[in-house]
């Protein structure tokens, strides 16, 4: 089994958009066992998607084609689908129906436009999964398919995961379970990594069972997947647990979870475990790290607060700080201590550093001071980040994180 992505749009040709479509669906063929060889991208011109859609349908068993499938006058991918087929587009009444209502819901008036998201090529399905006001579509071309999916990524993927990939494993007669697991690692880089386990890789290759693959994912870590194949999903899912097991032990430390959990979700677990409370004292993060901590659910009961100490005098004034260096082992160490003393918290994080992208107190951008007062003893780490101001910024959010994790792991 064959298929191709066409991804529509001319903001994809001039980089106005990265295509993390045409990556996300690739993937999910991949992992789903199914060919995938040519992938291309296509402006809004009728005559060019055209061609597109049909020599890819050529070449292979089934296309996926995202994008444009909106209610404006270029977005014409089901117009194109419907000449390839060789068939009509016919207005679908229930699919008027949900639009209409779909807007009803959310207190807006539909601009006739929509309407035009209800036509569907005949002879073509309408996909279950409808998060937007775009249907995706599934169009069979003799023994071959298309399918239309949108262009807004979580749309998408909905569609692709739920849909298209089902459909095609059906048609290649696959009835085999794939499941996958995740490993997130933080302090190790991607070579560092794949060298660690490069035995145990080939191992795993040559027994067939599983897959592995590495996927360095910025802030969220560097992911380590493995994939498994099984007749029943107890099979692969028993199969995959001996796996990460094994993988686990091979990193050691570096492994923050084994159930696909952010940092600052294993981090509030910890201390929610030890009946510890938690606070953050930011400089160059500005609260970053607060941030992520209070975008998980329940996080209140662990975490206190933070002080954006940014200027110098808050610093000493707020936290504590002796007058002197802020970018230094004394300083973050004070500010993990006056964390704890202000925000009445049992354990703390805290950052100063060089953002970028100018120097400051002689030191180079990227040049950070991790601090951690946990049990009322507090110290502090250096690291020098790579990147720009923004990355840095992530990075040390995530390596503080990082820091007091190993230390509340280590305390049991
Ligand atoms: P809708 O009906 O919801 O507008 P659509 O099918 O018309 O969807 P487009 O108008 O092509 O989709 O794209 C909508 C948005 O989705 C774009 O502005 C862009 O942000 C994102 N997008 C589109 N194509 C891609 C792609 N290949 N990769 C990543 N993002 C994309």
């Amino acid at each position: 089994m064959r298929c191709e992505v066409v991804a529509v749009g001319t903001e994809l040709l001039l980089g106005q958009i990265v295509d993390t479509n045409s990556a996300f669906i690739g993937e999910q063929l991949a992992l789903a066992g199914i060919d995938c060889l040519f992938q291309a991208k296509v402006g809004d011109n009728p005559d060019r998607i055209r061609s597109a859609i049909a020599s890819a349908l050529e070449r292979a068993d089934a296309v996926v084609v995202c994008g444009g499938l909106g209610p404006t006058q270029d977005d014409i991918t089901r117009d194109m689908i419907a000449e390839v087929m060789g068939v009509p587009l016919d207005r679908d009444p229930d699919l008027e129906d949900r639009i209409r209502a779909m807007f009803g819901s959310r207190g807006r008036d539909m601009p006739a436009n929509n309407l035009r998201q209800a036509d569907v090529p005949r002879g073509a399905a309408i996909m279950d999964q409808m998060p937007g006001t775009a249907p995706g579509l599934v169009c069979p071309v003799g023994d071959k398919v298309i399918y239309a999916v949108p262009g807004v990524p979580w749309e998408m993927q909905q569609m692709v995961e739920g849909t298209v990939i089902p459909d095609l494993r059906r048609r290649a007669g696959d009835t085999a379970v794939i499941r996958s697991r995740v490993i997130r690692t933080w302090g190790q880089s991607e070579s560092g990594i794949a060298e660690q386990l490069a035995p145990y890789h080939e191992e795993l290759e040559a027994s067939g069972h599983c897959t592995l693959a590495f996927l360095a994912s910025g802030i969220d870590g560097l992911k380590v997947r493995l994939t498994a194949k099984a007749a029943t999903a107890d099979e692969a899912d028993d199969l995959l647990a001996r796996e990460v097991e094994v993988v686990a032990g091979i990193l050691g430390p570096s492994v923050f979870t084994v159930h696909d959990q952010s940092m600052e979700q294993v981090v509030l677990e910890l201390c929610r475990r030890q009946g510890l409370t938690l606070g953050t004292a930011e400089s160059m993060t500005g609260g970053l790290i607060a941030a992520r901590l209070t975008a998980v659910p329940g996080a209140s009961d662990v975490f206190r607060g933070a002080v954006v100490s940014y200027a110098s005098e808050v610093k000493y004034d707020v936290l504590g700080v002796p007058r002197g260096p802020v970018v230094s082992e004394e300083a973050a160490t004070a500010m993990a201590e006056g964390a704890c003393r202000v925000l009445g918290c049992d354990v703390a994080v805290a950052v100063t550093g060089v953002a970028g992208p100018e120097p400051q107190e002689g030191q180079k951008p990227g040049t950070v001071w991790l601090g951690t007062c946990v049990d009322g003893e507090a110290g502090a780490l250096l690291v020098r980040l790579p990147g720009d101001r923004e990355r840095v910024r992530q990075f040390a959010t995530i390596s503080v994180l990082d820091l007091l994790r190993r230390q509340l792991v280590a305390r049991g």
